[in-house]
C-alpha cells in the first residue's frame, strides 16, 4: 500500500529508535480517524526541538514547526484562531517537562482542546545524552558524569494534578495499542495528554526494561484517586487511559461558538472598534 502520509524527507533517526513506532502509530491513528469521518485536512500538528520533532518532517500533515518547549503553546494559538481544527503537538521530555513545562501545565489547567504527545525517552538525545526531568536517579551522561542526583518527574501525576481531562501512557513497542490511544486522545473534547515511553537506543536503551514491565490497563481507573495510585506504580508500567472526564473547554469559555477565522471582522470594523474604545 502506498504510504500517503510519508514525506520526501530523509529519515535520520537511529535504527531501532522508539520514534519509528510512534510515527507508525500516528499514521495508523490518522487512518482510523479518517474512517470515522475526521479528515486529515482538519488536522494540524506542531513539534518542539529534539529528535522527536523530526516527526514533523516525516508526516504529510499541515502544521507549524515550533521552538523548544513551545509546541503546546503553538497549537493552543491554532485552536483559538480556528476551533474547527484538531490540533496535535509532539514534544520531547526535555522539551515538554523542562523548557516548556509552564506551557504544558497551563494548557492542562485551562483545559485547552488540544492533544499533546510526549516522546519520553528520559534523555536529550539530539544533543548526545544529557539528563532530562524524567531521567532515572543515577543516570550518567555528559552533564551528569557521576550520575544524576535528582528524582525523576512523574508526568502522569503532574498532568492529573494540573487538571488534564484525558491522561494516558503508551509504548511504541505496542503500536496498535498506542494508535488506539492517539485516536481516543484526538477525539477527546478538552486537553488530552499521552506520555509515550520511547526507548532511545543510542543514549538510554530501555527496551528490555519496558518489555518486561509494561502491562496494558484493561479499564480506566474509576476515580481520580485510583488514577493517581495507578500512575504512581513502580513495580510495573501500566499503559492505557488513566483518566478521562469532560469539563468546559478553554476556547468555548473564551469565545462561545465564535470562529475568528471564518467569522473575522473587517479592517473597517476593527478600526471603528478601536475608535469607539478611545472615545469612551
Ligand atoms: Fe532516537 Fe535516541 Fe537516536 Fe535520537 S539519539 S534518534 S532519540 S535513538
Amino acid at each position: 500500500m502506498m504510504d500517503d502520509l510519508k514525506t520526501s524527507a530523509e529519515n535520520t533517526w537511529c535504527p531501532g529508535c522508539g520514534n519509528f513506532g510512534i510515527l507508525n502509530a500516528v499514521k495508523k491513528a490518522v487512518r482510523i480517524l479518517e474512517e470515522k469521518g475526521i479528515s486529515r485536512d482538519i488536522m494540524a500538528i506542531s513539534a518542539g526541538i529534539g529528535c522527536h520533532a523530526k516527526i514533523f518532517d516525516y508526516l504529510a500533515l499541515s502544521g507549524l514547526y515550533s521552538i523548544h518547549g513551545r509546541a503546546a503553546a503553538t497549537i493552543q494559538g491554532m485552536k483559538i484562531a480556528h476551533p474547527g481544527l484538531k490540533v496535535i503537538a509532539f514534544a520531547g521530555d526535555g522539551d515538554a517537562y523542562g523548557e516548556g513545562i509552564a506551557h504544558l501545565i497551563f494548557a492542562a489547567k485551562r483545559n485547552a482542546d488540544i492533544t499533546v504527545v510526549v516522546h519520553n525517552n528520559g534523555v536529550y538525545g539530539l544533543t548526545t545524552g544529557q539528563f532530562t526531568p524524567t531521567s532515572k536517579k543515577g543516570f550518567k551522561g555528559p552533564s551528569t558524569p557521576r550520575g544524576s542526583v535528582e528524582e525523576p518527574l512523574n508526568p502522569l501525576t503532574l498532568m492529573l494534578e494540573a487538571g488534564a481531562t484525558f491522561v494516558a501512557r503508551g509504548y511504541p513497542g505496542k503500536i496498535t495499542h498506542l494508535a488506539s490511544l492517539i485516536v481516543k486522545a484526538i477525539k477527546h473534547k478538552g486537553f488530552s495528554f499521552i506520555d509515550v515511553l520511547q526507548p532511545c537506543v543510542t543514549f538510554n536503551n530501555t527496551y528490555d526494561l519496558y518489555n518486561e514491565q509494561v502491562e496494558i490497563l484493561e479499564e480506566i481507573p474509576e476515580t481520580y484517586e485510583a488514577a493517581i495510585l495507578e500512575a504512581r506504580k513502580k513495580e510495573s508500567l501500566p499503559i492505557g487511559v488513566f483518566y478521562e472526564i469532560l469539563k468546559p473547554i478553554y476556547h468555548e469559555e473564551l469565545y462561545g461558538d465564535w470562529n475568528p477565522v471564518i467569522q473575522k471582522f473587517s479592517r473597517e470594523k476593527r478600526l471603528q472598534a478601536v475608535k469607539d474604545l478611545l472615545s469612551e
